[in-house]
């Protein structure tokens, strides 16, 4: 199947769940999936704390620790199915799912994470955010004292932007590897509706919630082109910003000339901020009120109009 060339024909606009012939591969099983069939298995918040302690490393302690309870506990959020170890040695390959064959990389961190969490070579990253069928992300974050698991979320790839990846300082020459230019995660790019928690400050979420939850941003991974998917991601954290139930479009304009900084190249911000809207009114990220008035609410209690169509298809 074709990867990034293909879906950049795919302009129009599609509703997640709506299969085009070159989207990305998780989307077919999940249309026939449906929520109901899904397999009930609770998450169990306590990690088996002694399978790391023939490990010296923390590095290694933490990973084979929240490897286990991720195989364990955490189900794809795409579309339900069974999480296995990846076969690959590929580093970024932690796990694949047996249904839908999404990947996902595990990253998970005693205490919290940093708001800038280093991560490998600057320009593979990019590559990936390119690539809309690259793995996408797991984080994890647990309590040592009572090995407890306190958050858990996954993040598709495509809710990552150039902004949310930061480009690091070349090792000096006179380090081992000289010259190598190496990235960090900034956190706190990430839009809260591209944050698809499985468990929130250790309380765990209903399974048919998360998988909605995912579905509902799914849209943007018909959108291969990093500055268009920029644009929404861009109004999302706008919107975020003013953290507010209800907003105008008058309020997003005062917008404009950030956005002009953010996306130079365009000079038709206005029509622009207005078709993003509309974007993630589609998605049932934000709703119309009338009157150039909108309503936020990232948490998922909207119903989309075409919502039980898409149930009834499948
Ligand atoms: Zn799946």
């Amino acid at each position: 199947m074709g990867k990034t060339g293909n879906v950049r024909e795919n302009k129009e606009h599609r509703l997640p769940g709506q299969n085009s012939p070159t989207e990305k591969r998780r989307s077919a099983p999940f249309r026939c999936a449906g929520v109901s069939h899904v397999l009930a298995n609770d998450i169990d918040l306590k990690l088996n704390s002694a399978l790391g302690e023939r490990y010296k490393s923390e590095a290694q302690r933490v990973r084979v620790i929240s490897e286990a309870w991720t195989e364990r506990n955490v189900f794809c959020c795409s579309c339900g199915g069974v999480l296995a170890r990846g076969q690959n040695n590929a580093r970024v390959l932690d796990f694949t799912c047996m249904k839908c064959h999404n990947d996902f990389e595990l990253k998970s961190t005693r205490g919290t994470f940093s708001n800038k969490l280093p991560d490998g070579a600057f320009e593979t990253m990019m590559a990936r955010l390119r690539d809309v069928s690259s793995p996408d992300f797991f984080f994890l974050t647990y309590d040592s004292k009572s090995s407890y698991v306190t958050n858990f979320f996954a993040v598709p790839t495509y809710f990552l932007d150039q902004t949310v990846i930061e480009k690091r300082k070349p090792l000096s020459p006179q380090a081992r590897r000289a010259g190598w230019v190496g990235c960090n995660i900034v956190m706190n790019r990430i839009p809260e509706a591209g944050r698809v928690f499985y468990v929130r400050n250790r309380e765990v979420l209903k399974r048919s919630d998360i998988i909605e939850r995912w579905r509902r941003t799914a849209f943007l991974q018909h959108e291969p082109d990093l500055e268009a998917r920029g644009w929404t991601l861009e109004i999302l954290r706008i919107i975020q910003s003013l953290n507010v139930r209800e907003f105008t479009l008058q309020r997003m304009y005062d917008f404009e000339t950030q956005l002009k900084r953010r996306f130079p190249r365009n000079n038709f911000v206005r029509p622009k901020i207005r078709q993003q809207l509309q974007v993630l009114r589609d998605a049932g990220l934000i709703a119309f009120e009338g009157r150039g008035r909108y309503s936020a609410n990232f948490d998922g209690s909207f119903e989309r109009s075409r919502q039980s169509d898409m149930h009834g298809r499948g």
